[in-house]
């Protein structure tokens, strides 16, 4: 088993997962609300001042341009003059309390007009207020001033009209983000406590509803691996865990078949070793003890139960074998008509049943011969022995569509049709209480269908009850081999 420690719940981990993300949320805020808040804002400001010159150069001169020009100064709070390129002022509109342009003379504007002229028909400069000072604009001195006194934006734009070359020139205060972000810097720190909370509510609520399911499940799992196979398994709560339980659900129910045959087995194998063993002691006793019991009919009794004790032996060889994986198929082109009649003259002895066997013609077949011979045989063997009174098998051979079906009939009471599927499976018996039932092990047919699966053939059983059963599989047909 795996060290627990190396294993962290699934609590934790959630909660970790909640806890990152928490942090590159407020990492994120922090980094736009506080840091960059300021830049953000200016860099805002100045490009809606901008804008704002551009689509005032488009209408001056155009009627209503006053009004607009007010109205656009008004709602943007922001002082606008417009000059033609010796200062004269066309247009003046006053909005800003601490206004940097509006005190400035003809002889200013038109230093600006030049100094925008030069620079691609645009002017930009900052400064800042000297807190109770005369106060005005003076060309290069941005950025003077007092950290703490209001910051105010100038903007010129040089543009061609009707009336001439004429400037614009527009001044909008900076408001200071200062207090802004020290609230919100307050507040993160709150969201941040609420973040790493809410994380750990809902990492204990999440973990509560994943596990849940698996723990019970991995108790329930517990009680199945120390031989308790009557437990159900519950994954209520969401898909998975239910998926994983109705998987876990079948594979219990599927063991607890197992473990029932396996104990039926231990039980049918006890008792047929049992009966064998006591005819055999039973008659050598007498043969030993009585003169005259000396005879050929004893010893072939005790011979005959010598061979089902043998075939039994070898039953249960073959399928711990077969099921292991261990035995591999030795594949050989052979003649599938020769190996049935080969099969049928082992029961030439058998006066009392007739066996008769139907093929047109000679068919071979690439498999395993052994094995092969091995399912006729125990299809065969089956059929002898569930047979009805008048004693008849018939084996018929077909072919279709490069295929060959072998199927093995009886007249005998057939098989119910809801057992028809159980059949195959491991020490399987359909009437326990059946006296001819007694004579096998269950294993038969379910070497047939690992020999058959392995060869990759189809096969299955036609039954109706009282009248008889039609045991068939089929092969791949081969051409004969060449020197045949
Ligand atoms: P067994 O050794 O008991 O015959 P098999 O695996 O060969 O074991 O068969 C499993 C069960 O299938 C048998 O116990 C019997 O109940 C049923 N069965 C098999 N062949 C026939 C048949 N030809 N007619 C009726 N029942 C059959």
């Amino acid at each position: 088993m795996r060290p627990k420690g190396s294993f962290s719940s699934i609590k934790w981990k959630i909660f970790g997962a909640f806890a990152v993300f928490a942090a590159v949320m407020l990492i994120l805020l922090w980094f736009f609300q506080v840091v960059f808040l300021e830049s953000f804002y200016k860099a805002t400001k100045i490009s809606e001042i901008q804008s704002q010159a551009h689509e005032l150069c488009q209408n001056i001169g155009q009627p209503g341009f006053s009004a607009r020009l007010k109205s656009a100064a008004q709602e943007r709070q922001i002082c606008v003059i417009v000059s033609d390129s010796a200062g004269n002022r066309l247009y003046s509109e006053h909005a800003v309390q601490e206004c940097a342009i509006h005190r400035l003379g003809p002889w200013a504007l038109a230093t600006i007009y030049m100094v925008a002229e030069q620079n691609d028909g645009s002017y930009f400069e900052r400064f800042r207020w000297e807190q109770g000072g005369a106060g005005s604009l003076e060309l290069g001195a941005s950025e003077t001033g007092k950290k703490d006194t209001p910051e105010s934006i100038v903007y010129a734009e040089t543009v061609q009209t009707s009336q001439g070359r004429i400037m614009i020139l527009m001044n909008s205060m900076i408001t200071p983000v200062g207090s802004t972000v020290e609230t919100l810097r307050l507040q993160l720190i709150s969201v941040t406590g609420i973040m790493l909370l809410l994380a750990v509510l809902l990492a204990w609520f999440l973990s509560r509803k994943i596990s849940r399911p698996i723990i019970g499940i991995s108790k329930t799992a517990q009680e199945m691996a120390s031989g308790d196979y009557s437990v159900e398994f519950d994954g209520s709560g969401y898909k998975e865990a239910f998926e994983l339980s109705e998987t876990l659900n079948e594979t219990v129910q599927e063991l607890s078949k197992v473990d029932r045959l396996q104990k039926d087995l231990i039980a049918n194998v006890s008792h047929d070793l049992r009966t064998p063993l006591t005819l055999i002691e039973g008659y050598a006793e007498v043969m030993r003890d009585i003169p005259g019991e000396n005879t050929p009919e004893n010893v072939q009794i005790i011979i005959d139960e010598t061979t089902r004790l043998s075939s039994l032996v070898n039953d249960l060889l073959d399928i711990s074998r077969l099921q292991s994986g261990t035995l591999k198929l030795e594949k050989e082109v052979f003649s599938i008509t020769g190996a049935v009649r080969e099969i049928l003259g082992r029961y030439t002895k058998l006066t009392d049943y007739s066996i008769t066997f139907h093929a047109e013609e000679e068919i071979f077949v690439c498999a395993d011969k052994l094995k092969i011979s091995q399912v006729i045989y125990n299809l065969v063997n089956n059929a002898l022995t569930y047979t009805g009174e008048d004693k008849r098998v018939m084996l018929e051979q077909e072919t279709d569509e490069g295929k060959v079906r072998i199927s093995v009939t009886d007249t005998g009471e057939g098989i119910p049709q809801d057992k028809l599927l159980d059949i195959w499976e491991r020490y399987y018996k359909v009437d326990k209480a059946h006296k001819r039932a007694q004579v096998g092990t269950g294993l038969g047919l379910s070497i047939v269908k690992t020999i058959l699966d392995m060869h990759g053939g189809a096969y299955g059983v036609e039954s109706q009850e009282g009248v008889g059963s039609t045991f068939w599989f089929e092969l791949d047909i081969t051409d004969p081999p060449s020197s045949s």
